[in-house]
């Protein structure tokens, strides 16, 4: 029988086909531990393996892909109203032995608790607050079935055997930045506890990265977090894990600080091998991204182009003329014609009523190549979810081209030239707002 995990191209950064550990991959958060609005044809039409594989991982929460329902067992199956009632679920739990979704199967599949605790809790708690709490044993995790336990035994096998991913996050516990800091000690003991023991559990076939707490790295001089990087750094020098992946890091919302916190942690494990992955598990914006690649991270977690089809989003951002900044042949970008994520909206685009190229000029998705602007904006306007389901398939494609150009300029060492073009858009396109902010009031 073939082996479980085929470790082929995710554990091995420095295979010759993939661009190496020059590559810089989107590891894109799945939805229910599926990617949205793709069927398993479409999905293979527009996204094929091969032409995908070098760039695109695909992350799974362990939060919304192993909850399944646990069924009660009536005392006496006489009674006939108890009958009735076995067929319902008493709860909700995780469980372990969830298979992956078959088509995700040929994909590079990377497991995580959750990709940003805080955020789930925002969306799920129905309070609007961040509640984010945990125990010695188990973090308590929001899923669409409420607050749900999750110890460290049950995720590593969710996560090794259930899911079979080619790689694995160790459980973290990560608070706020502004929670107490007793709160933060334990978060920091409770992390380093839980990624020692899934090491000592775990067989060292290199499928593992630690867990890193971005946020708790800012006080340096803690012993705690002196305790994560040493620990972190003895289990990359035994070859335990292969990779770590920063946890929280999109919470801190000073971009500066940013990209401070991130360089500390990764001067701090400078003795890595240069094979280690880095990972950020989540970024929120196309600024973040940019972020993460000047800084040298190798595998960057969103979903952005989940979202940016949610609010009706292009993503439109140039990302191909970036190699002569100088040349004055080059094509002139309009200016202010994108907004700060690199994306037109849609729905406020009036000049697409009778427009009949596509969002791109020159994109190859399916979307561009059969749709024209005036039919998007037609679906945007009627309501239509094809409308997510083509902005959806557009954005992934022209973002894996970002990650294209990112990994080509970081093996030609031109990232500063790339950093910049995609940040004088951007830039552009926030001064004219502030401008216009400026004259209305
Ligand atoms: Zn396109």
């Amino acid at each position: 029988m073939a082996s479980k995990r085929d470790k082929c191209s995710a554990s091995s950064p420095s295979s010759n086909d993939d661009g190496g550990e020059k590559a810089v991959r989107l590891l894109l958060h799945t939805v229910d531990g599926a990617i949205p609005y793709l069927t398993p044809h479409l999905l293979e039409t527009c996204f094929p393996i091969e032409q995908v594989k070098d760039f695109l991982w695909i992350g799974i929460a362990v939060r919304d892909a192993c909850i399944s329902p646990v069924m009660a067992t009536p005392k006496k199956d006489t009674d006939e109203t108890k009958n009735k009632k076995k067929n319902k679920p008493s709860g909700y739990a995780f469980s372990p032995t969830t298979e992956p979704d078959a088509w995700l199967l040929p994909y590079t599949r990377v497991t995580v608790p959750t990709f940003d605790p805080c955020q789930d809790s925002i969306r799920h708690s129905h309070k609007n607050i961040v509640d984010v709490t945990a125990s010695n044993d188990h973090v308590m995790v929001w899923t669409e079935f409420g607050r749900q336990t999750l110890t460290r035994e049950a995720y590593d096998t969710a996560a090794a055997e259930g899911l079979q991913s080619h790689a694995s996050v160790t459980l973290f516990d990560a608070c706020t930045e502004d929670a107490k800091a007793k709160r933060k000690r334990a978060s920091l003991e409770r992390t380093n506890a839980w990624r020692e023991e899934t090491i000592k559990s775990h067989a060292s076939d290199g499928t593992l990265w630690a867990s890193c707490l971005v946020a708790a790295a800012k006080e340096d001089q803690d012993p705690g977090v002196t305790q994560q990087f040493e620990s972190i750094q003895n289990a990359l020098d035994n070859k335990s894990v292969n990779g770590v992946a920063f946890v929280n890091w999109q919470t801190i919302s000073d971009a500066s600080q940013r990209v401070s916190v991130l360089q500390q942690c990764i001067q701090r494990i400078k003795n890595a091998p240069t094979t280690t992955t880095l990972a950020v598990l989540s970024t929120n914006s196309l600024e973040q991204v940019m972020e993460c690649f000047q800084q040298g991270i190798n595998i960057i977690g969103t979903n952005l182009p989940i979202q940016w089809a949610k609010q009706k989003k292009a993503f439109v951002c140039d990302v191909g003329n970036w190699k002569n900044r100088k040349d004055p042949k080059r094509p002139k970008l309009e200016p202010s014609s994108v907004d700060a994520d690199g994306c037109f909206p849609v729905d406020s685009s009036e000049t697409w009523i009778r427009d009949a190229n596509p969002i791109l000029a020159g994109c190859s998705c399916l979307t561009c190549q059969q749709h024209c602007r005036a039919y998007l904006y037609h679906l945007v306007q009627t309501k239509e979810l094809l409308a997510e389901i083509l902005l959806f398939i557009h954005n992934l494609h022209h973002m894996i081209g970002l990650f294209r150009a990112c990994s080509q300029s970081r093996i030609s060492g031109s990232e500063e030239e790339l950093c910049r073009h995609i940040q004088d858009q951007i830039a552009n396109n926030n001064n004219n707002n502030e401008l216009q902010g400026l004259t209305k009031h």
